[in-house]
């Protein structure tokens, strides 16, 4: 590619609400251009790095035995219905309608549309396993779309579906789709880690995310420092926690503790260790058809971890409930507890504290704390993990200690079970003539946020770098002067060459000047430049590493050979 044909609006303004280096790099070097919202457009290089990506991805999922399909964006609402989701997926779900006035969906994630293509076409056990994927468009409306790719309202996802006779069928399709998701992230050449992970709105049983990390990351994730133990804090597990320090004593005693709001004036109050305390946290939790307040206990020293209440409960979305909520539902700010609660309010309890004695809690009376409380005489069902791991824990595998990262989630995979093609009444026949629904696994890898992803995980204050395997061009050749017919034609020669040979190459053939060449250079970053200047009247040309920024003199005799052997 020549430069003088290439499309590529580079510029010096980054974008207001851009923090991140990927979304000013990614903008300010021109291979993306945002015209609304969460909304992108991929420019030519930004075409190239996404191709590239795609291609990847494409061979990887090929080679594993899943064959591609591609399905549309607009879904009818039906479909969306039958699996229970239409209500259910919340406000990220684009609802439209056609003239009509029949109900769609611009699809978020294909479970349904799947499940209607292989219902009353697969018959049989015996045309299981089963795995279609695609990679295309997907439209959420995100509440706070950002971070430029990495969180779009339309983005490109690779998202598989397979379909399993029994459990241990879809266990092994999930094995493999990990050993495919490894393979696809190391030939990236990314930082990354296989955690476990909460299932969120798309339901089913186990899950993994695939997190690279990278400081710029929205996600916490728990990693031990002893073991291969790695979880997302929305599902991350610990070692119960413990305490040498020595328990209150007293037998369920109310005691009047006047300004007594914070965990902190408590343990302060009673002079014990906030271990001893629990924490009562009141939220609204907001269901398809009602809303209610709820309250979640944890020990004193534990923080809530949201998306665990919110699974707890059930609900659509978590909010903190107002002063007046609060006060109609019969609850006493700062002295909630489990004991002696109005009838109607629900309640979890952490299971860390199920069983557990000499505790203080809130006695659901204005400035008064029970002292001595146990958690002993709650339904099982009340208990259910709900804290926050955070850093210093244990590990629940080997006791090591856990720590807390920053990653962004670039893959996720799930084992479904039977929960989409029973909603949907997508059956086979199994060896034994009975009618079964199909147990599923689905599997999504985040295409076009891995563009950015590449940014995050590699860029200096210059600009981007890109490694051989996602860039676009392998070699940038500047002539710096295209006025200086020697310069101009002995880059056209060593164009034609490398490019006959397969290399990517893009020759710098603009009128500008040197300065804005070599700042292109370094802002888009392209793995090396060959600079033709100067020092060709002597027989020499620079190569200059992106990476490094250093710069090695070669001899025109040499210069074919040498990047050839550097790009083989
Ligand atoms: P997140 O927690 O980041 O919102 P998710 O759990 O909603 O992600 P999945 O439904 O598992 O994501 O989708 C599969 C992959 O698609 C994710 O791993 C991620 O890489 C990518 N992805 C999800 N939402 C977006 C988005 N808004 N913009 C770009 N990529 C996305
Ligand atoms: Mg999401």
């Amino acid at each position: 590619m020549r430069f003088t044909n290439l499309f590529a609006p580079t510029t010096k303004e980054a974008p207001k609400d851009a923090t991140l280096p990927s979304h000013k790099y990614l903008v300010r070097a021109g291979f993306v251009s945002q015209y609304g919202s969460g909304l992108y457009n991929f420019l030519p290089m930004g075409k190239i790095v996404l191709d590239k990506i795609r291609d990847i991805v494409k061979e990887e999922m090929d080679s594993s035995g899943a064959c591609e399909i591609q399905m549309g964006v607009v879904t009818p609402a039906e479909l969306w219905k039958q699996s229970g989701r239409y209500n259910a997926f919340g406000k990220e779900l684009l609802r439209l309608h056609d003239r009509k006035n029949n109900d769609f969906v611009l699809g978020p994630t294909h479970e349904e549309v799947v499940v209607d293509i292989v219902r009353n076409r697969i018959n049989s056990y015996k045309q299981l396993p089963l795995h279609l994927y695609q990679i295309t468009t997907k439209f959420r409306d995100e509440g706070r779309p950002r971070y430029g790719l990495l969180r779009g309202r339309e983005f490109i996802m690779k998202d598989g579906y397979s379909f399993h006779k029994d459990e241990e069928s879809m266990k092994v399709e999930f094995d493999k789709m990990e050993t495919t998701y490894r393979k696809i992230f190391t030939r990236l050449g990314l930082d990354f880690r296989a955690v476990d992970a909460d299932s969120g709105a798309i339901g089913g049983s186990g899950s993994k995310e695939f997190m690279v990390l990278a400081d710029n990351g929205e996600d916490d994730i728990i990693v031990c420092n002893n073991c291969e133990y790695a979880a997302n804090i929305e599902a991350a597990k610990r070692a119960k926690k413990t305490t040498t320090v020595e328990a209150p004593e007293a037998d369920a005693a109310k005691f009047h503790t006047p300004n007594c709001i914070t965990i902190d004036d408590v343990a302060e109050f009673f002079k014990i260790d906030s271990f001893y305390t629990t924490k009562a946290v009141i939220k609204k939790a907001i269901y398809e058809d009602r809303e209610e307040v709820v309250l979640f206990i944890v020990r004193g020293n534990d923080n809530l971890q949201e998306t665990k209440a919110q699974n707890a409960c059930g609900a659509l979305e978590l909010v903190d409930a107002t002063e007046q909520e609060v006060k109609d539902a019969g609850l006493v700010a700062g002295s909630c507890g489990p004991i002696g609660l109005p009838e109607d309010i629900n309640f979890y309890i952490d299971s860390e504290l199920k069983d557990e004695k000499n505790l203080i809690c809130g006695a659901n009376e204005h400035e008064y704390h029970f002292v001595g409380a146990g958690m002993f005489n709650f339904k099982d069902s009340r208990y259910i993990d709900l804290v926050e791991v955070s850093a210093g824990d244990k590990c629940a595998c080997c006791g090591g200690e856990l720590g807390v990262t920053k990653g962004i989630e670039v893959g996720h995979i799930f084992q479904l079970g039977q929960k989409y093609a029973a909603a949907m009444e997508a059956t086979f026949l199994d060896e034994n003539g009975k009618s079964q629904a199909f147990y599923m696994g689905c599997y999504g890898v985040g295409v076009s946020r891995l563009v950015a992803v590449m940014i995050e995980a590699s860029h200096d204050e210059r600009g981007c770098i890109w490694n051989r395997q996602t860039t676009p061009f392998e070699l940038d050749i500047i002539v710096s002067n295209v006025k200086n017919e020697e310069e101009l034609e002995y880059g056209e020669k060593l164009y034609k060459t490398f490019k006959d040979s397969g290399i990517e190459v893009l020759l710098d053939d603009r009128k500008d000047r040197f300065g804005p060449k070599i700042k292109d250079f370094e802002l888009i970053g392209f793995p090396y430049a060959l600079i033709l200047g100067k020092g060709l009247k002597e027989g020499n040309v620079e190569l200059v590493d992106r990476k490094t920024l250093e710069k090695t003199t070669i001899s025109v005799d040499d210069v074919e050979s040498k990047i050839k052997e550097l790009l083989a």
